[in-house]
């Protein structure tokens, strides 16, 4: 699982930062989250392949964290890309695009298919074999979600001379793999843990911006290995978090706590700021696995 920073701040795009866009590759999948204007330019700036990316989430219709998605959407047309682009997004962007289409007589070529949320519940959204992605609902000024991507449970391993030694018939291995025990050609039934190990670890990332501080969203998010919280604000402003309807670093640290996350990412800063290192002090007297997301920036997380 990687993850490379866009943009990370909020409100508007200045000379050496940009607003929200994220890129997640996880399990072969590269999921763009949200779409901050100048994001394409972003994705050429880290070599990121426009046609790798087939999923765009959008969290919520403030201009920060969408304004760059019909430039992208019309550069792909200009690619003469041909697969097809999914948007997950709230209600009501559909009809942004479709009217700024009309209106300059350029369809794209390639099916563009949106898929409107409105829930005010956690639902699944997306789903291979391998990855699941689930809404979290968050508190805003306007209709918002995070997105939590997982990575589903893979088959266990087999230990082969185990195995051959256990005297099981070729046609069962699949049914070990996938955890059940299993009758041998003596028709004594072996306990599948003794014949296999444990399937390789998956990885969770969460992202949630932006919204005030929400209790309710930690049992969604709940031991994650990595969670990017928003932190608009540091302490010294925090009476306009909630007027404004997002968080400080100190709550973002709050909720990383509750919900036992291996790592925190703090994001979506107020641009009133020069020293970014001060929400990673404040959010450390809370939480102590704090990163600071910063515009090109990559983490890896194998
Ligand atoms: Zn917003």
């Amino acid at each position: 699982m990687k993850l490379t920073i866009l943009g990370c701040f909020s409100a508007t795009p200045r000379k050496d930062t940009n607003p929200t866009a994220q890129v997640l590759e996880i399990n072969n999948h590269l999921f763009l989250i949200d779409c901050g204007e100048g994001t394409q330019v972003e994705l050429r700036r880290n070599k990121i392949k426009f046609a790798r990316i087939k999923h765009i989430f959008i969290s919520h219709l403030h201009g920060d964290h969408f304004f760059g998605l019909v430039g992208l959407i019309s550069t792909f047309r200009l690619l003469t890309r041909e697969t097809e682009l999914h948007i997950h997004c709230p209600k009501g962007l559909k009809e942004v695009i479709i009217m700024q289409m009309k209106l300059a007589d350029s369809w794209t070529n390639y099916p563009l298919i949106f898929h409107e949320l409105t829930s005010d519940d956690s639902e699944l959204i997306f789903e291979d074999e391998k990855v699941e992605v689930w809404t979290i609902p968050l508190d805003h000024r306007v209709y918002t979600n995070g997105f939590l991507f997982k990575e589903k449970e893979g088959e266990r391993h087999l230990n082969m001379p185990a195995v051959i030694e256990a005297n099981i018939d070729i046609a069962y291995y699949n049914k070990l793999k996938q955890g059940h025990d299993v009758l041998n050609n003596d028709g004594v039934l072996i306990d599948h843990k003794k014949v296999t190990s444990a399937p390789n670890p998956t990885k969770s990332y969460a992202f949630c911006s932006d919204t005030a501080y929400k209790e309710s969203i930690v049992p969604i998010i709940k031991d994650v290995d990595v969670l990017y919280h928003e932190s608009t604000f540091l302490d010294k402003h925090a009476h306009l978090a909630p007027k404004t309807k997002h968080s400080t670093a100190k709550e973002a640290a709050q909720i990383a706590k509750m919900a036992n996350v291996k790592m925190l990412i703090l994001g979506h800063y107020s641009t009133r700021y020069d020293d970014l290192n001060q929400f990673k002090l404040e959010a450390q007297t809370i939480f102590k696995a704090v990163k600071l997301a910063k515009d090109g920036k990559q983490f890896n997380f194998d």
